[in-house]
């Protein structure tokens, strides 16, 4: 893994002894399913424990019943196992420390550090002050201890309506860091929580939760995105006042990536409004549309390491992430043959009935991947934009007169072009040359092209989905005032083909399987859809690395 500040950090911690090993968490809310700036996050803590011979925990911080959910719990678990990453026995949920908080609680109160308030949401904010302006304190700072504790308990018991009252640290108005302006610890709100069901009626604040869990699982290295720098004092000052383990916060940089989005809100209308399948919409930068588009997981760690972890905001360029799949895939898909847009071609020289089986590689990067048969026969079906009536000089398929390689197979040449009442071409009629079996020409001659084909006889029809940017501009966010993130949406993100023809091996296709469609791209069985019979693929990418061109270009320059 690559080094970076915060590894620097747990490197120095360890050498003086600080920790004999570290711990680490990954600590989601359970409101939506993780994206790629999570899983920059989750490389990012189970890496370092896993480096440095720690441990990394999976925490579910649950503190907020209303948008929360049993399903993102799941979905989460599944996510993160799928990205090669165990958290073995150690799932823990803040839900789990709601008596801790609230025994916590009651001590702040009793050394006069919080008070019950009654103000309205409203009126705190109003009290808050802003950057500028200090705030005013509360008319009910100065509660007594044993008011305070009644009315403290009696929001627990469940007496007063939702937002009647807060529970608020006392901390100090006039500071320079809004977060200590005697922040909000609990609200009473009586709603059912995935887990702890009915059994409470105030739920603690994130920011009275998220420390105070860190520091019962004894989280020596705290790591999270820099909107959280400002908050730190806080957590320390809860820490401090109560005496507690106290965890090291670290804040990095989140993940922007181009042409995407990635707050947890947009992707919930994406979903919500459908103007995706659902959450594993292969379009959409979360870690199941992802899966679901056919990136390996070893190509999201190797895109997480490459970014590195810093303290300055950027954007990625999607394309890194593409490169990172392709290369990935290069070195382990196996190549297949696919026709998306069939043409017939008809070997007039073939004597009907008769095939040949064909040897052909499985990939070239691989020689321990083997070869394969495919059977060749008198129709075969090619790409239509493999064919030219009228070709400019430069190309080097087929057309009128002209030879072409097959694949693995012999060359051809076309000879008659066959064309519907439309005056659409529908069929090419061409001759083989016999010497050519396997692609080699024995006199010599040049045969400048080679494409792919697929024997019409045992041809597999299928469904290809050919995904793109769900975005057309590089920054969705960035729409004209007044306009929605939704209008930059890509009119044009998916289209679906029916009708094309694979190779017979790729029936056999499990779901969830990556291929090359030679001369293609990368694609993977649907995992959902795709089922024996039937097969369905995704386009994952294609041939056309963009963003190993730019570096091309500009080491050139
Ligand atoms: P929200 O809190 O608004 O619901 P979130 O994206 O912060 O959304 P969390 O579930 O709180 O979601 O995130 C879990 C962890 O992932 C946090 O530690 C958070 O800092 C980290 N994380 C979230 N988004 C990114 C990102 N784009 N890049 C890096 N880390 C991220
Ligand atoms: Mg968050």
């Amino acid at each position: 893994m690559a080094k970076h500040f915060i590894s620097d950090i747990v490197e120095a911690d360890l050498a003086e002894g600080k920790h004999a090993r570290i711990q680490t968490r990954f600590p989601p809310e359970p409101n939506g399913y993780l994206h790629i700036g999570h899983a920059k996050s989750i490389c990012l803590n189970f890496g370092l424990a896993e480096q440095y011979g720690g441990a990394c925990n999976l925490r579910f911080d649950d503190t907020n019943p209303t948008k929360e959910e049993d399903e993102y719990v799941q979905a989460i678990k599944r996510d993160v196992a799928w990205l090669g990453f165990d958290w073995q026995e150690r799932e823990y949920y803040a839900s789990d420390y709601f008596e801790q908080l609230y025994e916590w609680a009651e001590r702040l109160v009793e050394k006069g550090k919080a008070f019950v308030c009654d103000l309205t949401a409203e009126q705190v904010r109003e009290h808050r002050g802003s950057l500028t302006e200090p705030g005013r304190e509360s008319p009910y700072r100065d509660r007594s201890v044993a008011e305070n504790l009644d009315l403290l308990r009696r929001m627990r018991a469940g007496e007063f309506p939702d937002g009647a009252r807060t529970l608020r640290a006392k901390i100090d108005m006039a500071s320079g860091n809004l977060n200590l302006r005697d922040p909000v610890m609990y609200r009473i709100l009586h709603a059912r929580h995935h887990r702890t069901g009915d059994a409470w009626s105030i739920y603690p604040m994130y920011d009275w939760a998220h420390g105070q869990s860190d520091s019962i699982e004894r989280i020596t290295h705290s790591i999270c995105t820099l909107e959280f720098e400002d908050h730190r004092p806080l957590y320390d000052w809860f820490v401090a006042e109560l005496g507690i383990f106290p965890p090291r916060q670290i804040e990095f940089a989140r993940l922007n990536i181009s042409h995407t989005v990635m707050s947890k809100r947009k992707l919930l209308r994406l979903v919500e409004e459908g103007h995706v399948s659902g959450w594993d919409d292969p379009r959409l930068p979360t870690i199941a549309g992802l899966r679901r588009r056919g990136y390996p997981p070893a190509a999201i760690r190797d895109f997480c390491d490459r970014i590195g972890v810093t303290k300055q905001e950027s954007t990625v360029e999607f394309a890194l992430l593409e490169h990172c799949v392709r290369e990935e895939l290069n070195r382990v898909a196996l190549r297949r043959m696919a026709v998306l847009d069939p043409l017939k071609v008809t070997l007039v020289d073939w004597p009907e009935g008769k095939s040949e089986e064909l040897e052909a590689v499985n990939n070239p990067e691989d020689p321990s991947a083997g070869t394969r048969t495919v059977r060749f026969g008198r129709e075969l079906w090619i790409e239509r934009d493999d064919f030219l009536e009228d070709p400019p000089k430069k190309f080097f398929r087929l057309a009128p007169g002209r030879e072409v390689r097959l694949r693995w197979g012999y060359v051809v040449r076309c000879d008659e072009v066959v064309k519907n009442a439309a005056g659409e071409v529908i069929e090419l009629r061409c001759t083989h040359d016999a010497a050519t079996r396997g692609g080699g020409t024995p006199d010599g001659r040049k045969v400048k092209g080679t494409i792919h084909w697929v024997n019409a006889a045992d041809a597999v029809d299928a469904e290809v989905r050919l995904y793109d940017h769900l975005f057309d501009r590089e920054d969705p966010e960035a729409v004209e005032a007044g306009a929605d993130f939704l209008s930059a949406l890509n009119p044009a993100s998916l289209e679906v083909r029916t009708g094309c023809k694979l190779e017979p091996a790729l029936a056999a296709a499990t779901p969830g399987e990556r291929v090359q469609f030679e001369r293609i791209g990368y694609f993977v069985a649907d995992e959902t859809d795709h089922a024996p019979g039937r097969p369905v693929f995704n386009r994952t990418a294609t041939l056309r690395d963009t963003w190993a061109r730019v570096q091309r270009q500009q080491g050139a320059e």
